[in-house]
Order: C-alpha cells, then sequence, then structure tokens
C-alpha cells in the first residue's frame, strides 16, 4: 500500500497543523538504531503492507491518531485483539477511533481467540494461565505464570497477519514476505523488542518521534479524545488499587462480575480441577492474597504505594513481564 508523505496526508484533513514537530526528536532508541543492517537482512525487500497493533490504550491511540491525521504514515488497518474483557470505557475509545478510522480510511479490525474470563471458568476450556498471585501452602506468595497474552493478544494477531499475507497456518511463510507492525511503547525501550517471526517487522513510532507517554496524552486531550482509560482485562492481576477503584466507582457490574471471578478462582482453573490435578495454593487476584471485596482499596488512596499504581497496560507484545513465577 502506498504511504502518503506526511505533508500531503495533513493537507488532506481539515485539521490545523499540531505541536508535533516541537515535540520531535531525533531517533536516538535502541529501536532506531536496529532499523539498520541488520533488519535489512533479516526483512529484504518491503513490507507487504502497515499494521498497528490497537491495543485501545493511551500509546496506541496516539500512533493510531498521529496516521489518520497523516503525521506518520497510514496504516491498512489497526487491529485489536479482544480478550472479551476489557472496561467499557475501553470499548468506547474503540468505537471513537473506529469513527475517526472510518473518515481517515482506516479500518480498526478487531481479532479475538475467545472470551479470557470465560474461557478461566469453564472447566471443559483449554486451560491457560493469567498471572494471578497464589498463596503457596507454607504461605509464601507466588504468582502463576502469564500465557494469557500470547493466547489471547498475540496469537490471534499473528493468525490476522498470516491471513492478510494470503499464507494461514501451517503453510510456511516465504522470506521476505512480512509486513509492518507498529506498537504503541513510548520511552519504555526494554519494552520495544522485535518481532520472534519473519513475516512482521516491529516498528515503533512512538520511539522513533521521541514522543513520551505524557505528550500522547497531551495529544489526545488535543484530539478530543478526553481522559483515555489504561487497556487491561478487567481481571488483570498487575492492576493497582487506583484501577481497582476505578473499576468499583464507575461501573458496577463490571465490579460485582469481577468480586465474583475472584472468588471463582480461588481454587485454580476449573480445568486442572475437574482433571483430577487441581493445583496446589490458593489464587487471588489482588496482591494482598485477600479476596477482592475484603480488601481496602482507599487505604493507598493520594500515597505512594507499591498496591497503589499498575504499570502501563498489557498491550500485545509488549505485555508487562515482571518475573514470572510458576504455580506450585
Ligand atoms: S491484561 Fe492481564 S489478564 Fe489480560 S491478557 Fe494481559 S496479562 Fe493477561
Amino acid at each position: 500500500m502506498a504511504s502518503r508523505s506526511p505533508s500531503a496526508a495533513r493537507a488532506a484533513t481539515s485539521r490545523p497543523p499540531t505541536q508535533l514537530s516541537a515535540r520531535r526528536r531525533p531517533p536516538t532508541t535502541p529501536a532506531a538504531r536496529r532499523s539498520g543492517t541488520l533488519r535489512r537482512e533479516r526483512y529484504p525487500g518491503r513490507p507487504r503492507g502497515r499494521y498497528l497493533s490497537l491495543g485501545a490504550g493511551v500509546q496506541s491511540l496516539c500512533v493510531f491518531l498521529l496516521a489518520c491525521d497523516g503525521e506518520i504514515p497510514p496504516f491498512d488497518a489497526a487491529l485489536f485483539a479482544d480478550t472479551g474483557w476489557e472496561p467499557k470505557q475501553v470499548y468506547a475509545q474503540l468505537d471513537t477511533a473506529r469513527r475517526i478510522g472510518a473518515r481517515a480510511g482506516i479500518p480498526v479490525l478487531t481479532v479475538s481467540n475467545g472470551n479470557i474470563r470465560h474461557d478461566a471458568l469453564k472447566p471443559e476450556s483449554r486451560f491457560v494461565t493469567m498471572p494471578l498471585f497464589v498463596k503457596n501452602p507454607d504461605g509464601t506468595r507466588g504468582m502463576a505464570r502469564r500465557q494469557c497474552t500470547g493466547e489471547y493478544k498475540i496469537k490471534p494477531l499473528k493468525k490476522a497477519i498470516r491471513q492478510i499475507l494470503g499464507y494461514p497456518h501451517p503453510t510456511r511463510v516465504p522470506r521476505g514476505v512480512f509486513v509492518d507492525q507498529a506498537i504503541g511503547i513510548s520511552n519504555e525501550f526494554h519494552r520495544a523488542k522485535d518481532s520472534d517471526v519473519n513475516y512482521t517487522r516491529n516498528i515503533f513510532p512512538l520511539l522513533d518521534l521521541g514522543l513520551s507517554r505524557s505528550d500522547c496524552l497531551t495529544l489526545l486531550q488535543e484530539r478530543g479524545m478526553g481522559t483515555v482509560v489504561k487497556s487491561s482485562c478487567i481481571g488483570c492481576p498487575y492492576s493497582g488499587n487506583s484501577r481497582l477503584r476505578f473499576i468499583r466507582d464507575t461501573d458496577p457490574h463490571a465490579w460485582a462480575d469481577l468480586v465474583e471471578f475472584d472468588k471463582a478462582i480461588r481454587h485454580g482453573s476449573p480445568r486442572a480441577n475437574a482433571n483430577g490435578k487441581p493445583l496446589r495454593g490458593q489464587f487471588f487476584i489482588h496482591r494482598s492474597l485477600r479476596p477482592l471485596d475484603q480488601v481496602d482499596l482507599d487505604a493507598t488512596r493520594g500515597t505512594v504505594n507499591a498496591d497503589e499504581d499498575d504499570p502501563d497496560g498489557c498491550s500485545p507484545f509488549s505485555c508487562r513481564s515482571g518475573p514470572p513465577a510458576t504455580t506450585p
């Protein structure tokens, strides 16, 4: 797909010039340096398309708007991997993105590999672990291995790209057949990783432009997106008290759903239990190893506390990668 130049694309929109150029800094990031000779050897020829991995949170929405406004080359499509259990605000953000994208000629497509909440509770479903907190039999705290990002986000995105290229699994994708896949990471170089497959070449427009997360927030405000909520499963154990309070206070239905889920996973996967291979220990959403409806989420309000804030949302290919502890 041919790319418009940023200036031509900008001229084609009615939007006034932005402050982007004032924020632009030289691309001296590791990701930018990686775009040299080594990458040319791994990805010979030209990409067969340009796609955005849209998590629908702050950074990927920022990349999306930059493309819609012609500040960076457009995408053939933005792909949203839906776990089926995002906050309603994230789905609203996605709807807004769809409307903006429709005007700019960039479709937002949803891909999915099931509903993470339903699957986690059904004995007959596949066993995919979330990074739940584990109270081991000796009372120590651990964390279950995180398989959910790969299963519910990365897998459907890879499947979609293979289909777009015309090489669905298990067909081998020939060398030199690839697309560019943009990932919304800003000033977190350690999360910018090369793709593990040769049919997608990861690119990081925010790193290349030198835009920080707060730049993204400003840009989203400037363009009328209002307050953007982090994209993450409602039941993600990486949620700090501030996020849990937000769910509790803005969406009572989602909160009740989450409390019920927290109770239901106390003894691990229903599938493992049904198979006669119960996991040892007890499982919790909250890092305090207490039932969610017994945690005082307001105790840390306004304080700097490990329980208060959560790291950035779980976007595909850049999901949090804290030290995973395997289940006992
Ligand atoms: S947001 Fe959390 S629960 Fe959802 S896929 Fe990512 S790590 Fe798993």
